[in-house]
């Protein structure tokens, strides 16, 4: 999978590289589909919601450019297996999902595979975590049409937010949002397809 599907499409961050190989993506899938874990695609998960295709968690977490000493913001922990990744390169990482199960059972399996860095907080993570704010870095696993603005507060300066931006049923943009100082810049990182962020307010 690392060698294939990762290393071959460009990621060369060694930290990411390290860390996809590092973490038991089958541990991660419905029992059913255990087979298929390491497969280049997203697969389903509980809640009619995915586990994101390998390639695209391993280029999200290098687009984040994240420091061991960073604390990080995901948004949609759903298996757990994006969060696992960013927690071997983050100090510290806080994801939310807003279905109940999907956030039990990922608090269970990082609990029990050491992942003792992260937590999962059940609510709605289109507005952050303001408790646990400012974030190095953000990475939303959902797609929405903008960028949520609790998001963009919540990233401390010199922060980076990694989002796709566009609408359910299209391709969205990856897109990387800087923060410096009040000034924010954007950049376009490719083509991609996620579930939509649902805003619970
Ligand atoms: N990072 C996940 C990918 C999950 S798919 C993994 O590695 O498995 C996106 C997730 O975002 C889904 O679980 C969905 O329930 C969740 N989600 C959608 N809108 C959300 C919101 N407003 N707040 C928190 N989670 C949300």
């Amino acid at each position: 999978m690392v060698d294939e599907q990762i290393k071959e499409r460009g990621v060369v961050d060694p930290r990411v590289i390290t860390a996809m190989a590092a973490v038991p993506r089958h541990r991660f899938v419905p029992e059913p589909l255990t087979n298929q874990a390491y497969a280049d695609h997203p697969l389903p998960i509980a809640a009619s919601q995915t586990i994101s295709q390998p390639y695209m968690v391993a280029l999200m977490a290098e687009a984040a450019e994240i420091s061991p000493s960073d604390h990080v913001l995901e948004v949609g922990a759903g298996s757990g297996y994006g969060a696992a990744v960013l927690s071997e390169l983050a100090a510290e990482v806080v994801t939310v999902e807003r279905h109940r199960n999907l956030a039990d059972a990922a608090t269970e399996l990082l609990a029990e595979l050491g992942h003792d860095n992260v937590t999962v907080v059940k609510a709605d993570g289109s507005l952050g975590c303001p408790s646990r704010a400012p974030y190095a870095a953000v990475v939303v696993t959902a797609a929405s049409e903008t960028i949520p603005a609790p998001l963009i507060e919540q990233l401390a300066d010199g922060g980076r937010l990694i989002i796709p931006l566009g609408s359910l049923g299209e391709v969205q943009h990856l897109t990387r949002l800087r923060r410096n100082g009040d000034q924010t810049s954007t950049e376009t990182l490719g083509w991609v397809r996620f579930v939509p962020l649902i805003e619970d307010r």
